[in-house]
């Protein structure tokens, strides 16, 4: 017998974007910094290098490797080419590029994005650019076209919730836990059951899947340092992969070459694979993720400096996990988009984003992220459907099986280790510029974990690439005229080629 659901429309969120949430709110308490419409490139673009001596000048006849095919690494070789390197390779352990963006096909033939969903803040935001440039489509994301499923039927719903006063409190101690930030704003607040569980729901929705890390493991310094655009958060109805193939155009990649050590003791530095093969370049950029840098799965020789290694150790990677349903057709509210959930046990399928309005097609894409996010990483997939299609049964009654399942396991991810990076109690953001500064002139490091002002997102990781390209190249003596750099609403730092082969 089919139950039925206990819906309630939640309190909107006080912002456009996700990101822009949190910092809203911070804002709103009178905290943090203002959030930055427009945010310079040059700023994002340099900061990581800074105080560093000028390194002597490169040729742009020598050669560059690349480790990694991920955005950063695409940025870094798109933009090497562009400022005249013609000898750049792209080592790539996966048997494709991308990354953590990842589009895979459900039911055969429907792209779904299983890594990176959203441009987050599409002003000034340079996929934004790239997007527009290379006529891909994208959506807005409203997060107020939302639902709330409470599990105790006949509860009495919650009302709107004052989050400014538990931020507030966590500004009196910045570098203490969230959590313990919660526990002290429960004691002093009288609040209901179930406005108890919503606030619960909303920090495990708006920060925990943010930061993909439990309340216990981030402070008030977590989640304020950085910056983010502002506008929409948009996605892509045909998928975050039509970005890296806009980006990858012409480049050369050389597909499933696990670099398991780099050494840039000598003249020149070598690149081993894991098939014992030897990559000799004059330069090397190294993207790879800081889940794969914590393993200590690359080795260096001699090897990197305390401060790197001091950075590899504080920063974190968080986990956000995906699992994919598709079904023969919509059960769910027709045109809602976000559906929240606040099951018996919190922050369990709390959050699921109903992609029919964006593909028209009965698609459900659900979040877990921290501890129960990897958590369910052990269990087999039908075992993670079954529990995903009970807190469906939960919420609408008898749910019909999906026909097609995807499901993700960032955690355990070989070449990634997490799906992305945050600044754990105690560490600072510091680190990320520590991560991101060059070794000499010989070894440059970019990826979303080396950006102090945009880590975690998939325009940090390509201001990265960029920056580490031009770490390279602002000291090269050009063969060639500089490619001149296209002006757009916003964004100047990428030449033309960025849409290189694509609709300009
Ligand atoms: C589930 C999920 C959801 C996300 N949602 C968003 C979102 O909505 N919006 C957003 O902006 N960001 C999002 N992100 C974050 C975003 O995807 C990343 O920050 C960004 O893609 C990282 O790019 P990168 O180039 O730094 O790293 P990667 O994309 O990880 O690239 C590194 C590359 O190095 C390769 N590699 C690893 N080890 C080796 C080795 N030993 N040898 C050779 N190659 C190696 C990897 O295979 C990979 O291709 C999400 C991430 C995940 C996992």
């Amino acid at each position: 017998m089919s139950r039925q659901p206990a819906t309630h429309h939640p309190t909107p969120l006080p912002a456009s974007s996700r990101r822009t949430f949190i910092k809203a709110g911070l804002a709103a308490a009178g905290l943090g910094p203002a959030i930055s419409a427009l945010p310079g490139c040059g700023d994002a673009v340099d900061r990581s290098p800074r105080g560093r001596a000028a390194p002597p000048p490169t040729r742009t006849d020598e050669s560059v490797l690349v480790i990694g095919a991920g955005i950063a690494g695409l940025a870094a070789a798109s933009e090497l080419r562009a400022s005249g390197f013609e000898d750049v390779v792209i080592l790539e352990a996966r048997d494709r590029i991308g990354g953590r963006i990842w589009t895979e096909n459900v039911g055969g033939t429907i792209p779904v994005d299983l890594g990176a969903s959203w441009i987050h803040g599409v002003r000034g935001n340079p996929i934004a650019d790239v997007a527009r440039r290379s006529g891909i489509e994208t959506r807005p994301t409203d997060w107020d076209t939302a639902v709330l499923h409470f599990h105790e039927r006949g509860a009495p719903m919650p009302d709107t919730l004052d989050l400014d006063g538990f931020w507030t409190l966590a500004e009196r101690r910045p570098g203490a836990s969230l959590r313990s930030i919660l526990d002290e704003y429960l004691e002093t607040h009288a609040l209901s059951t179930s406005q108890r569980r919503y606030l619960e729901h909303l920090l495990n929705t708006t920060v925990e899947h943010e930061y993909g890390a439990d309340l216990a493991d981030l402070s008030l310094e977590s989640v304020d340092g950085g910056s983010a655009y502002g506008g929409h958060d948009v996605l892509f109805p045909g998928g975050y992969g039509q970005i890296v193939e806009a980006l990858s155009d012409g480049l050369e990649v050389r597909l499933r070459q696990a670099v398991t050590g780099i050494d840039h003791s000598g003249a020149r530095v070598v690149a081993t694979t894991a098939s014992g093969a030897r990559c000799e370049a004059d330069r090397v950029v190294v993207t790879l993720p800081l889940g794969v840098l914590k393993n200590g799965l690359v080795s260096f020789s001699p090897p990197l400096p305390a401060a790197k290694r001091r950075a590899i150790a504080d920063l974190k990677m968080g986990v956000l996990n995906k699992t994919c349903l598709l079904f023969e057709d919509v059960f769910w509210e027709p045109g809602i988009e976000v559906i929240g959930y606040v099951g018996a046990d919190r922050g369990r399928w709390a959050e699921t984003l109903s992609l029919h309005p964006y593909t028209g097609q009965p698609i459900l894409m659900m979040f877990n992220a921290g501890t129960y996010g990897t958590e369910i990483e052990s269990l087999a997939d039908q075992e993670i459907v079954a529990e995903a299609t009970a807190a469906l049964a939960d919420m609408y009654g008898a749910v019909p099986q999906p026909t097609d399942v995807l499901v993700t396991r960032w955690g355990s991810d070989p070449w990634t280790h997490g799906s992305y990076s945050y600044v754990p109690v105690g560490s600072s953001f510091e680190r990320y510029a520590a991560l991101g500064q060059p070794i000499g002139n010989r070894v440059f490091f970019a990826g979303e974990a080396t950006n102090p002002d945009h880590p975690a997102t998939v325009h940090g990781a390509l201001l990265s690439g960029v920056r580490a390209a031009r770490e390279i190249a602002g000291v090269a003596p050009q063969r060639r005229p500089p490619t001149r750099y296209r002006r757009t609403a916003g964004a100047d730092l990428f030449p033309s080629t960025f849409s290189g082969g694509v609709a300009q």
